[in-house]
């Protein structure tokens, strides 16, 4: 059997991981990779093209949020961009040991770089969330301090969906004249971004979690604000990145998120249906359960916590029916430890354990909603004391 008629059979529904990339965006990259090799920073006939689809690439990604063609950094994904943002803001600094505010679910790509900078002397203050995973704006009024150089709270989680109030946030501590940050990485591609509504002065952008290839990304920088270059080198990305640009995955990038920009609306619509169809098929069949992350979620992100039972083994009971989901309670799928985010939303002692995320994408259909469903009706019998909280 060849891979791809394997993969007929497999209802994947972990798209928050990675996404499947766009047949469009796929035939481009391949098309340049093969046809179009030459380095785009030579200056003879075989390089201009290139030049030109990197132009465009650009414009074509910063009209996605907003933003100016130069506003748009091109980077390996979403992990180099967030360190990036985090050590550019501080390493300057360092010898009036710097504060950094960030949030205390932040993806490890945040918070790892968070506790690099503390190891060279900054602090770094972790913002709380309530139960549904949200930063409430009065507590970082409360916690920026002279000493602050950065603060970085995403737009939506991983693991659970919560959108954040990055606006308010923002205003907050521009209000003290400090640089805000946002991992946007499950956001771009997925809701509407308007980096000038949001009043941001960076954000970063992962490809493969919106339909383009893995190993390309960018980072948003408000013009006018000063930032080191994080990789030294030659004069690409403005001399800001250096390094020889990837163009066909910048181009299937751009063309990826055209693609998903232009239809955000109907895709989230469907997303969310799907996620409902699978809520009600839970909730009708008596399965007790609790649904992380509040309303306010990504479309289509569900994060379900199932009493008195093991996520990493409900994984693996789902794989054996060819479902893809993730486990919610591991850090990865390396590590057994508890989540940081649902010990931070405070998920109860006798759920945490039996979380798990499926993240709908727009491969999915309403039949797999229900497949899914139908299958944990399976394995969850019907509960005398049935609850089913949003929390
Ligand atoms: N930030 C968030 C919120 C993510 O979900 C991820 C990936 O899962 C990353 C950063 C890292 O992105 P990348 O895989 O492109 O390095």
């Amino acid at each position: 059997m060849t891979a791809a008629n394997s993969l007929n059979k497999i209802i994947y529904a972990d798209n928050a991981a990675t996404t499947k990339i766009d047949d469009d965006a796929l035939a481009l990259m391949t098309d340049l990779q093969k046809n179009f090799f030459a380095n785009p920073s030579a200056t003879y006939r075989l390089s201009r093209p290139l030049k030109k689809i990197l132009r465009e690439s650009r414009e074509k990604i910063a009209a996605c949020i907003n933003a100016e063609p130069k506003e748009i950094i091109f980077t390996s994904g979403g992990t180099e961009s967030d360190n990036w943002a985090i050590k550019s803001a501080v390493l300057a600094h360092l010898n009036e040991c710097p504060n950094i505010i960030t949030s205390a679910i932040e993806h490890k790509a945040i918070l790892n770089s968070c506790a690099a900078m503390e190891n060279l002397g900054c602090s770094v203050t972790k913002l709380p969330v309530d139960k549904f995973g949200t930063v409430n704006p009065n507590d970082l009024q409360k916690k920026i301090l002279l000493q602050t150089k950065i603060v970085s709270v995403m737009l939506a989680n991983n693991e659970v969906g919560t959108i954040q109030p990055v606006k308010s946030l923002a205003e907050i501590a521009h209000a003290s004249g400090k640089i805000f940050h946002t991992d946007a990485v499950q956001a771009v591609g997925h809701i509407p971004i308007d980096v000038k509504l949001l009043g941001v002065d960076m954000l970063s952008a992962s490809a493969h979690k919106f339909n383009a290839p893995k190993g390309i990304g960018f980072l948003y920088v408000r013009d006018g604000l000063k930032i080191s270059p994080y990789i030294d080198g030659g004069s690409q990305e403005f001399s800001r990145r250096a390094g020889t640009e990837n163009v066909p995955a910048i181009a299937a990038m751009a063309l990826a998120l055209e693609k998903n920009c232009r239809d955000i609306n109907q895709t989230a619509e469907k997303l969310s249906a799907c996620a409902k169809i699978l809520l009600e098929c839970l909730q009708s069949n008596g399965v007790d359960f609790i649904l992380n992350g509040g309303e306010n979620r990504l479309p289509g992100h569900l994060s379900l916590s199932f009493k008195d039972c093991d996520g990493e083994s409900l994984m693996h009971r789902l794989d054996l029916k060819n479902i893809c989901v993730a486990t919610g309670s591991a850090c990865n799928s390396q590590q057994t430890k508890i989540s940081h985010v649902l010990q931070a939303l405070k998920v109860p002692q006798d759920y945490i354990r039996g979380t798990i995320r499926i993240t709908f994408g727009k491969e999915n259909s309403y039949d797999d909603a229900k497949t899914i469903g139908n299958h944990l009706v399976k394995i969850f019998p019907p509960c005398q004391n049935q609850q089913f909280l949003i929390r």
